[in-house]
């Protein structure tokens, strides 16, 4: 990396405002002015995003539809259109790279591109930033906010202050002014959890933050998390800005000692890589945009495909699915054995940030790489309702299970649905709902592959 340090950084943080609600009210002029949600329209929908006139309600992201049909009686509910937001989010990005070759995009609504160096090139850094706001603007026709600050932190700390529809720039001289008053929940990292843990000891704001002595925080917080309370609280952070374009792929692939036959088993082992690359991409702290299969038949023929996924992300099951999607988006011949399968994953991201999710983060895939790393790789695999699976052990339902998607589980396995557990699963492990991150009533089961 090396910075030139007689180079001042100058880091651009762009979002939109309320981006999927925004993007219905531009394409249904008759949208604009009235309370609208996007999110997952089902029973146990959740809200991805409220436009401004609908947060007047107290409607946000992550709550539940059901909740925020109680409070906006009145409001349009619609389903999200990835495919008309990702092509908003082309726009946005092809946007910004006529500023700067470094974009970095965390979400289809966010973004960081790092001016460092452009003032030769586009004058100086806070006009470019407001001409970045106006194109936007006015060539996607939908607002967003803008920070610009001398390090990523600061950056999007900035354009949350900028919002709605403003921007707001950080000098390296105002950066103590600008961070003494937020509280400091608004830092990186500091959870709702740190965040108490903070107020029980009289610190609120990131001013208080900073009159705390470093060797406090580490006791307070170990010395990992503590040194970097102390580093946000003086506004320090030198993280680069990753483009995509650095990014390199991760994949697997594997050449079986005996040719496999039928879709199930072509699909057990597909999840059993996705989970493999999935594993890897959370080590490297990356984000996966892009799903690939590849498969290769006894005849040598060989075939991939490919998806782009409507958000980015590093979720074990969203991978597995998508990449049996795509195997049964072909035909499987049932005739001609599969001798070799591989999944990758491209259009890597830093998961610096997570995207505004219709699924909230799961804390799944953390616990299974846990599991693996404790026991090996091969000690736990995916299955999924509908699908026979030989080797079982352990399972995790999709919680409440009362639906019939949940109910059916797996019919070979004879598990069952509800609060009857898993039939021939020897543990159930029940996650909250949010926890999992799976779409709701598709139902879950882990089975573990060894013991
Ligand atoms: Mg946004």
């Amino acid at each position: 990396m090396g910075y030139d340090c007689a180079m001042a950084r100058w880091i651009l943080h762009v979002d939109m405002d309320a981006f999927f609600a925004s993007v219905e009210q531009l394409d249904r002029p008759e949208l604009r002015g009235r309370p609208v949600i996007v999110g997952g329209l089902g029973r146990r929908g959740v809200v991805s995003t409220a436009s401004y006139e609908a947060r007047a309600f107290g409607v946000h992201s992550a709550m539940p539809t059901a909740k925020a049909r109680k409070l906006c009686p009145h409001g349009v509910f619609l389903a999200p259109r990835f495919a008309r937001y990702e092509e908003a989010a082309a726009a946005t990005r092809a946007i910004l790279s006529t500023f700067s070759p470094v974009v970095e995009p965390l979400s289809l609504d966010e973004a960081f591109v790092d001016l460092t160096g452009t003032e030769r090139l586009h004058g100086p850094v806070e006009r470019t930033a407001q001409e970045i706001h106006r194109r936007i603007r006015t060539e996607t026709g939908l607002p967003c906010s803008v920070g610009l600050a001398p390090n990523k932190l600061l950056a999007k700390l900035a354009s949350e202050v900028a919002k709605p529809g403003g921007v707001h720039i950080v000098h390296e001289e105002d950066v103590d002014g600008f961070l003494a008053p937020l509280p400091v929940g608004r830092l990186w990292g500091v959870g709702p959890q740190t965040a108490r843990k903070l107020a029980e000891r009289g610190v609120h704001t990131v001013g208080d933050l900073r009159g705390v002595d470093a060797s406090l925080l580490h006791s307070w917080f170990g010395p990992a998390a503590g040194a970097q309370l102390w580093r946000m609280a003086r506004g320090l952070d030198d993280s680069p800005v990753h483009s995509v374009r650095d990014a390199k792929s991760i994949s697997q692939e594997v050449t079986y000692p005996e040719d496999l036959y039928g879709e199930e088993d072509i699909a057990r082992e597909l999840r059993q890589l996705a989970m493999a690359v999935a594993t890897r991409l959370a080590e490297e702290a990356l984000l996966a945009t892009t799903v690939r299969i590849k498969i290769r038949w006894a005849d040598f023929t060989t075939r991939t495909r490919q998806v782009r996924l409507p958000e980015p992300t590093d979720h074990p099951v969203l991978i597995a699915d998508e990449a049996v999607a795509l195997l049964r988006r072909g035909e499987i011949q049932a005739e001609v054995g599969v001798r070799l399968l591989g999944v990758g994953l491209a259009g890597l991201i830093a998961a610096t940030f997570r995207p505004e999710h219709l699924f909230v983060p799961s804390q799944l895939g953390a616990a299974l790489q846990q599991v693996r790393s404790r026991h090996g790789t091969q000690s736990l695999s995916l299955g999924f309702p509908g699908e026979g699976h030989p080797r079982r052990e352990a399972g995790i339902l999709n919680p409440g299970a009362k639906d019939d998607a949940d109910a059916k589980m797996d019919e070979r396995g004879r598990g069952r649905g509800g609060c009857g557990g898993v039939g021939q699963c020897d543990r159930v492990v029940r996650l909250p709902n949010s926890d999992h991150g799976v779409p709701s009533g598709q139902g879950l089961v882990l089975l573990s592959a060894c013991g």
